[in-house]
């Protein structure tokens, strides 16, 4: 393999990188070519990790490498030697063969695989790898070790052989989705920076898969959505039907801006027209209960757990509503009254007294700050209960993700470099239940392994990864 030092950039964030550079900041890559031996497309296999033994190196690599990092890419729970055993005992590559090849199609030997590898403190990424059979990828991966498994598009031709092609061109792509905390900074009250979680943040990771699982199953129609964690502080969703895969890039942008809500103070002024959007109004059921008991309380965000967050909060009641703000101000300065009501009192009063203005304006009172209101501050008064609900529990996407045909997403059960845990497989019915610290992690596996006293089974039933195995297989191999 050789390798071309590029400019000095950054590391690519964590879980995607996108061939358009233009449209993201975090997309890092640089185009490789790796080629192999093309042969048949081997059936899918029974066994999940599938080790095979190494073989020769591929011929004729190119890669580039990205410049020194200053944080250090393994994380404590990781390292070459863990990963290798990870690859060589438990990744299961013949289950990700069987899901990427969709039966009997062709489809696996035109997809594109990247491999990302930490080498003398640069980044390597080896981008359009394919393979033939599941066992050239279990090869190439034995051989490379990577720190990290992007999955690409299926292309025209196999992507090994894209500088011989003129035609060279994506043809199906997954239907990807994105979602990550670090993209919640402001309404992460719970004081989580960057990188970190708590449980108080989590839920809104299971919020964003609820309201994105229903609009993609009750709304397009979609059935093949299957979800990731994504190792660290996020989600991934992969939606699989082929009408999805076989979206063009201005469709995906279509779905896109069907659940993209902008959240920044420029674009806020006409966030939302009332009535709601009926799918908006079904989100807006589905996370109201979860803003009253995650959001608003103290063992939640605390946003009404403070007389601090309380002043906040009212301070973004539209101005047309600052008669409503100087009451409830007043009524809760008086001794006690704080104290004694629950944020969710708190909340219902704000609605309360802005219902009571609004319906002042319709009954035409002499309600002074109502009687002129023009129809626009009414309108703004309105949706304030639903602009202030969906900034603190709206799916926030990485939208650049979902648009581009041919943007790479990590793969499902591959480790997170920085924290050395497993992406595995999400169980929306019970998405409640998952906590991020207990996903399995490269140490845990090894010291699972190493502590198996039972009968002799194949190493994944060994380990913590079994029931996420078997859920892949149950649930989301099943189905396709
Ligand atoms: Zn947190």
């Amino acid at each position: 393999m050789t390798s071309q030092p590029l400019a000095q950039e950054k590391h690519p964030e964590e879980n995607s990188i996108n061939e358009t550079q233009n449209l993201s900041q975090n997309a890092k890559k640089r185009e490789r070519q790796d080629t192999q031996i093309d042969e048949p497309k081997s059936k899918p296999q029974p066994n999940p990790a599938s080790p095979v033994p190494r073989t020769s190196e591929p011929r004729n690599t190119y890669c580039q490498a990205i410049k020194k990092e200053t944080k250090p890419f393994h994380s404590p729970t990781s390292s070459p030697e863990l990963m290798q055993m990870f690859y060589s005992r438990l990744f299961p590559t013949a289950l990700l063969h069987n899901w990427l090849s969709y039966s009997s199609s062709d489809l696996f030997s035109r997809r594109e695989f990247s491999f990302t590898i930490m080498k003398d403190d640069a980044e390597i990424y080896l981008r359009y790898q394919s393979f033939s059979k599941m066992q050239e990828l279990h090869e190439a991966i034995m051989k490379r070790n990577p720190d990290k498994i992007d999955i690409g598009a299926v292309f025209s031709h196999s992507p090994k052989d894209k500088n011989a092609i003129s035609n060279f061109t994506t043809e199906q792509r997954e239907l990807v989705f994105d979602i990550d905390l670090t993209d919640y900074g402001p309404v992460r009250l719970c004081g989580c920076k960057e990188a970190n979680v708590c449980p108080k943040c989590w839920v809104l990771m299971s919020m964003a898969v609820k309201v994105m699982d229903r609009g993609l199953k009750e709304d397009f129609g979609f059935s093949n959505v299957a979800w990731f964690f994504s190792g660290r502080r996020g989600v991934h969703c992969w939606v699989c039907d082929v009408q999805a895969r076989k979206m063009s890039n201005d469709a995906r942008a279509a779905v896109v801006a069907y659940f993209e809500l902008i959240f920044d103070s420029e674009s806020k002024k006409d966030m939302l027209a009332t009535p709601l959007h009926p799918a908006l109004m079904k989100s807006y059921e589905l996370l109201e209960p979860m803003f009253l008991e995650f959001i608003l309380p103290f063992e939640g965000q605390g946003l009404l757990a403070t007389k601090e967050n309380w002043r906040m909060l009212l301070e973004t009641l539209p101005p047309a509503a600052s008669n409503v703000k100087d009451k409830l101000m007043a009524k809760y300065k008086k001794t006690g009254m704080f104290e004694d009501t629950t944020p969710e009192d708190k909340w219902s009063d704000i609605l309360k007294y802005l219902t009571i203005l609004v319906k002042a304006q319709r009954n035409t009172s002499k309600n002074k700050a109502s009687k002129n209101m023009p129809a626009r501050d009414k309108a703004k008064i309105e949706s304030w209960k639903y602009e202030t609900v969906f900034r603190y529990t709206y799916p926030r996407l990485d939208v650049n993700v979902s648009k581009m045909q041919n943007h790479l997403l990590k793969t499902p059960f591959g480790i997170h470099p920085k924290t050395g845990k497993v992406c595995i497989p999400l169980d929306v019915e019970h998405i409640d239940d998952f906590d991020p610290r207990d996903a399995p992690t490269l140490s845990t596996l090894r010291m699972e392994l190493d502590a198996y006293k039972g009968k002799e089974v194949e190493d994944w039933k060994k380990t913590s990864l079994r029931h996420s195995f078997e859920f892949f297989q149950q649930k989301i191999l099943a189905g396709m």
